[in-house]
């Protein structure tokens, strides 16, 4: 369980109180600027915010930063890599301490292949595409938490993971991600593709000027009604193949 009690920065988002279920999986949306960020940044514990967030029962104020890199993992918005390092060397510094080697190198394949980075471990992490680098940053991420290396592997958070990436490779972070959250894992993942979100997302979080203004399903928040104020456009909603497809104009 996750929850959070009255979370907020100033000037950046009012306080927000919600609890998440294991297995959920959360998308955050809203416009540029809504907050997305600052809230993701809260959740991690990476932000000088008022108010509480409680993990799997603790109160990450009274983690030291080892315990709570143990029960949470954070993708951050943007980040250049700051040293040649090669990727393999990358990845180990977020694999979970004392794991067993067999288990850890099955981990890391199962992640690298279908992000097709098995070809990539040896080189210098500053020579790699953007979108090469994000899968890096992602697996890294995965990685920290995934449950077979780490039990206490809670809670996801991934700030636009889908940037940069080709949607062959989206697909498979969405697959993934999907498992974690089938392991009892929470995900809470800032997306700005409306129709990626009401395929994927098990509760949406909508998003506007600092404020939550809709918590819920995707049928409660993704809706013309409640869309059309926060992006100043008109939205439809249409069936196609069985799914339902959010339309803007
Ligand atoms: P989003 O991720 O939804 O685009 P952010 O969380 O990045 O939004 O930004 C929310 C608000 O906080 C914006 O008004 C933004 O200008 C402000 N903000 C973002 N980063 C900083 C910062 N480092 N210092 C001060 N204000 C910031
Ligand atoms: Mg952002």
């Amino acid at each position: 369980m996750l929850q959070l009690n009255q979370l907020n920065v100033v000037s950046r988002f009012v306080p927000f109180t919600a609890k998440v279920s294991p297995g959920t999986r959360v998308h955050i949306i809203g416009p540029n600027g809504a907050g997305k960020s600052s809230l993701l940044a809260s959740i991690a514990g990476m932000l000088n915010a008022e108010g509480e967030v409680s993990i799997a029962g603790q109160l990450i104020s009274s983690l030291s930063g080892r315990e709570l890199s143990r029960l949470r993992s954070y993708l951050c918005q943007q980040y250049l890599p700051l040293s040649a390092m090669p990727v393999f060397q990358y990845l180990s510094l977020h694999q979970p301490a004392e794991v067993n080697s067999a288990q850890l190198e099955k981990t890391l394949m199962m992640l690298c292949e279908p992000l097709h980075l098995e070809d990539k471990l040896s080189k210098p992490v500053t020579q790699l595409s953007g979108g090469e680098w994000q899968r890096v940053r992602l697996v890294a991420t995965l990685l920290q938490v995934w449950p077979t290396l780490n039990p206490q592997g809670t809670l996801l958070l991934l700030d636009e993971p889908a940037t940069g990436l080709d949607i062959a490779h989206q697909l498979a972070i969405d697959l993934i991600v999907n498992e974690f959250c089938a392991m009892g894992g929470i995900a809470i993942i800032s997306d700005h593709d409306l129709n990626h979100t009401l395929h994927q997302a098990s509760q949406v979080w909508l998003m506007s000027k600092g404020e939550v203004i809709a918590a819920g399903s995707c049928e409660a928040v993704l809706n013309p009604a409640n869309l059309a104020p926060v992006y100043g456009v008109s939205f439809q909603l249409h069936q196609f193949s069985g799914k339902p497809w959010i339309i803007a104009s």
